[in-house]
């Protein structure tokens, strides 16, 4: 594929100015004169986001491709040649060489000029941060005439050109929680006089991990994670507050409904066995990604042998490529860009990519695009 080193390019030049989510400001400004120097016409959407379009020969449906900006608060310690020169700022998911696929799919296009109808890119702010981007792209006008969207993400300990895709479920449901155990401190010589909050604590998140494992089926996947336990001060004083949260990840509304009525449950009960009480506030995040029968089975058929595709297992991770799918018929898919050398989980300060991987991801969404096109009536947009 002759644009290889392009792809490079642009993939290491935007690796070196990452920016959080909604201030993708010098991204943007990267990505317009790009599109400029490829004559392809584009407006800004969602502040910081772009949607860009090409034109095929003829008259034909839109199908549109996501390719998300963001990047993460992270020190980066990747010692690559091209790492960040944004401190505490770092590309540690791969969204860098997102972009750099959707611009080498947006140069194949023109330069080919041989489709039918439109392809519409989506360069979308801040999927790393929910509410997110994607909601605000869909309000301001995204996903309209569009019959179909497809989106990819490289993946980073999965090998190489692999591609892993599912009908159904392939991501999570994304939540949040927080939990405040009130009881009452006091002298830590005289227990009798207290309601312990780091006991109680220390029950509740023992007791959060039996809903997984007794309260949904051992065949629904499901997620308590507690990130974060605060309580006490001093050595010899029983703390009268703590504090813990977390994040829940499952796959189906009716997991997602058990676990947060299961934790309400625990969690007060736990509290108030102690003579304590808690305050529990559940926060829904990105929806679960759920790929469309169809356009999986249309993508799968259309990358053929060009790269081995097996039928992955969901993760368990979020991504507000969801809310498109609610709106629209499409699919997800990861390619596998696990390096040569040590492979690094996505959000790690020494996270790599394997940049053979980006070619492979622009064929695999040329393909897929292709056989969206052919899909809808011609006159469909
Ligand atoms: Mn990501």
């Amino acid at each position: 594929m002759q644009w290889a080193e392009e792809l490079v390019r642009w993939r290491r030049e935007l690796h070196q100015i990452p920016e959080l989510a909604f201030a993708e400001h010098d991204t943007q400004a990267y990505l317009k004169a790009e599109l400029d120097r490829l004559g392809i016409d584009y407006r800004p959407i969602a502040g910081t986001g772009l949607v860009a379009e090409v034109s095929g020969t003829s008259k034909g449906p839109l199908v549109a491709v996501r390719a998300d900006m963001d990047a993460l608060p992270l020190e980066e310690q990747s010692g690559e040649p091209f790492a960040s020169r944004n401190p505490g700022r770092m590309h540690a998911c791969g969204h860098d060489g997102h972009m750099a696929i959707a611009l080498g799919l947006a140069a194949r296009l023109v330069q080919e000029r041989s489709f039918a109808g439109r392809v519409r890119l989506l360069f979308q702010p801040a999927e790393e941060s929910p509410p997110g981007g994607a909601l605000t792209m869909i309000q301001q006008g995204a996903l309209e005439g569009v019959a179909s969207i497809l989106g990819l993400h490289l993946w980073s300990t999965d090998p190489l050109g692999v591609v892993g895709i599912r009908p159904g479920p392939i991501m999570a449901n994304a939540d949040q929680f927080r939990i405040v155990i009130v009881g009452q401190g006091g002298h830590g010589s005289a227990p009798q006089e207290t309601r312990d909050a780091v006991l109680v604590a220390a029950e509740t998140v023992v007791n959060l991990q039996t809903i997984v494992s007794r309260r949904l089926s051992p065949l629904e996947p499901a997620v308590v994670t507690c990130g974060t336990l605060h309580a006490g001060q001093v050595f010899n004083v029983i703390a009268g507050t703590a504090e813990i949260t977390g994040t829940v990840r499952t796959l189906t509304e009716t997991s997602r409904e058990t676990v947060e009525a299961a934790m309400r449950q625990i969690v007060e009960g736990t509290a108030a066995m102690h003579g304590a009480r808690a305050e529990f506030s559940y926060e829904r995040g990105y929806p679960a990604l759920v790929n469309h029968p169809e356009v999986v089975a249309r993508w799968r058929q259309a990358i053929g042998d060009f790269a081995p595709v097996v039928e992955c297992s969901p993760k368990m991770t979020g991504e507000d490529f969801s809310y498109y799918l609610q709106h629209r018929p499409g699919a997800y898919l990861f390619v596998g860009a696990q390096p040569t050398a040590q492979a690094f989980p996505h959000h790690s300060p020494q996270f790599r990519l394997n940049e053979a991987a980006l070619p492979i991801g622009v064929e695999v969404l040329y393909r897929g695009v292709m056989a969206e096109l052919a899909a809808f009536p011609p006159g469909l947009a």
